[in-house]
This record gives structure tokens, sequence and C-alpha cells, in this order.
């Protein structure tokens, strides 16, 4: 348990969810905001959310739900975040022009001991510590949502970001309980992305085509891939799907793999009105639009029993 102090800027969804991650963990968290109203806003949330996840008990940490919340402060002041923090999450909005306002304000104060982790899901670090003083101590922390319940974090540093840094987010990450993996250099998409991407580009080509619709072509993912992907990743189910592992698998199955990806056919645009219309159509009867809170609520409650699930595999 730590008492070292980490300074999370923006209190909105993820910066919420990293207060609570930190504080779970015994850290002493400062929230910044630009919005004093925001702060207000996310003070009560978090202690509501914090005594719903007690009453669950799904709460992380050994710590009670109120001596969690004791342990956050806030703050409208850069100046009063940055002072004596070991590490600040950024949490602002996905613009980059406000990523590179930020970061050149916070180059200014910022103490030599502090890194800070970007938690952008598309900007490569260099794009916003690009020319500053002290960029080696800047890099990518990208979560995913909600990092309470999922946690996958992607380190990815800069081409000027120091090992040290890198190194210090990784155990870091670690206290907390999440599960962070180092990419060795910055790449658009980063990992989970690119392979995100891969698999929406190509569920929207089996749907474009006409060979499954919506509900069919999730299901190849949620009741047949996914079962096996929310245990093991591509590699080690490769692995256990020969009799003799993995260079087994590509032997048998590289021949066959190859040829089914000579099939695959252009990047789709996803932007194209009339199949994006029909896809989102085919959706909204699964999900109405106003359906969409409840479906949340619903995929976080069972991720809560999935992840306490996976702990024991
Ligand atoms: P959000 O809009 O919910 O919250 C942003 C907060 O930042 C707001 O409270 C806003 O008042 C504050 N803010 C704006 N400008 C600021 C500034 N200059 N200084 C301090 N605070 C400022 O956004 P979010 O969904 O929490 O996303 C935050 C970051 O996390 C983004 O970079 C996003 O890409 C990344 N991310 C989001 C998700 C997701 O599913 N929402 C998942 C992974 C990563």
């Amino acid at each position: 348990m730590s008492s070292q102090k980490i300074g999370i800027v923006g209190s909105g969804l993820i910066g919420r969810a990293w207060a609570m991650l930190f504080a779970a963990a015994g850290y002493r968290v400062c929230l910044y905001d630009i919005l004093e109203s925001q702060i207000v806003t996310a003070l009560a949330e978090l202690g509501q959310e914090l005594r719903n996840l007690e009453n669950k008990g799904t709460l992380r940490g050994e710590l009670k739900a109120a001596e969690q919340l004791a342990l956050i402060s806030t703050t409208t002041e850069l100046e009063q975040l940055v002072v004596d923090a070991a590490y600040i999450q950024e949490c602002i909005p996905e613009r980059v022009e406000l990523k590179v306002n930020l970061y050149a304000q916070l180059d200014k104060v910022l103490q030599p001991q502090t890194i800070v982790g970007s938690s952008t899901s598309t900007f490569l670090p260099s794009r916003f510590t690009a020319g500053l003083k002290q960029k080696a101590q800047m890099l990518v922390a990208h979560p995913l949502n909600p990092p309470y319940f999922i946690p996958l974090v992607e380190i990815v540093p800069a081409p000027w970001t120091s090992d040290q840094a890198v190194q210090q987010t990784y155990d870091l990450m670690v206290s907390l309980g999440q599960r962070p993996v180092k990419l060795n250099r910055e790449i658009e998409g980063f990992a989970t992305n690119r392979i995100q991407y891969a698999i929406l580009n190509e569920v929207w080509r089996l749907v474009a085509a006409g060979i499954l619709n919506v509900l069919d072509v999730d299901r190849v993912l949620s009741q047949g891939l996914g079962l096996r992907y929310a245990l093991l990743g591509a590699l080690e189910t490769a692995h256990l799907n020969a009799p003799g592992g993995v260079a087994d698998y590509f032997q048998r199955f590289g021949g066959e793999m190859a040829k089914v990806s000579a099939t695959y056919g252009p990047t789709p645009d996803v932007r194209d009105s009339e199949m994006l219309a029909k896809i989102a159509q085919q959706c909204e009867e699964i999900v109405p639009l106003q359906g969409l809170p409840q479906r949340r609520a619903t995929r976080d409650a069972f991720l809560t029993k999935l992840a306490a699930l996976k702990r024991q595999f």
C-alpha cells in the first residue's frame, strides 16, 4: 500500500475510473479539472459509485469505500496538482490541440520526478510532447473502458521517453492490480486498436457481402472465439489447438491461413452511408439507443464477475 501522491487531469469518465483505481491501492489522489462544477459532480458521483461497489462486494483493494474516498482530494490549480506528484494520469478530451496546450502548461510546472501518462486512445505521444523540456517523462498509458474491470493498460513511449519512465509506469500499473503491456515504440492504433480494427474490418466485410447479419456476425465472437479469447490470447489459443503446439499449428494451418487471407479484399470505407445505415438499424433492433445505458450497466456487472473468475485462471 502506497501513500505516494498521484495527480489526475480531467474528472470525466476515465479520470474518475483512474481515481478509483489509485485510491483502491492506497495512493493519495488529487483530481484536477478546469471546471469547478465538473469536479463537484465527479466527487459526489465517485462517493456514490464507491459505496455501490462496496454494497455489491466488488470494491477493489483492502480499504473501505469511505477510506478510499478520503484519499481523493480535488483542485482547479495545475500548480497545486503537480506538487510532489509521483505520477500524473492525463484524461482530458480526445482533441489534439487540447492535449498540446495542456502538455505545454505541464512542462512549465512539472517536477523532475513526476511522470505523465496520457489516457489517449488515438494520439501518438510524440504528437503532443515534441519540443518539450520534460518530454522524457511523458508517455501514453492507455486504458480500456471500463478500466475498473478491464486490467489492460498499453504503455506507449515517444521516441524520447526514458526507459526509466516506461518501467516506473509499468510497475505503478502492476501495483494497482492492472495488467500492463509495454510497446517498444509508438505505432498508430497502439496494439489494441490495430487488432480491434482488423476484426471490425472483417466483420464489416462479412455483413456487407451479405454472408452474415449483425446478430450472427457478433455471435461468432460472443459465443465463439471471444470465449477463448476471454481467457487466452490468439497465440496461446493456437498453441493449445495443435498436438505439437504453436509451431505445429502454423505448419498445419499456415497454408490455409494465407489462402483465406488473400480473399479479404481492401479495407472497407466504414463511413459508407448505405451500409452503415443497415448495420445501425440491425444493431438498434438488438439494443435500441435508449437501452444503451442499461446494456452497458449489464455488461459492466458481468465483467465484474468475469474479472473475478479470470483471477482464478
Ligand atoms: P470526458 O469528456 O468524459 O472527460 C474529460 C474531462 O476533462 C472533463 O471533465 C473536462 O471538464 C476536463 N477537461 C477538459 N479540458 C481540460 C483541461 N485543459 N484541463 C483539465 N481538465 C480538462 O472524457 P473521457 O471519456 O474521460 O476521455 C478522457 C481521455 O481518455 C481521452 O483522451 C480518451 O481518448 C481516453 N479514453 C477514453 C475511453 C472511453 O471509453 N471514454 C477509453 C480509453 C481512453
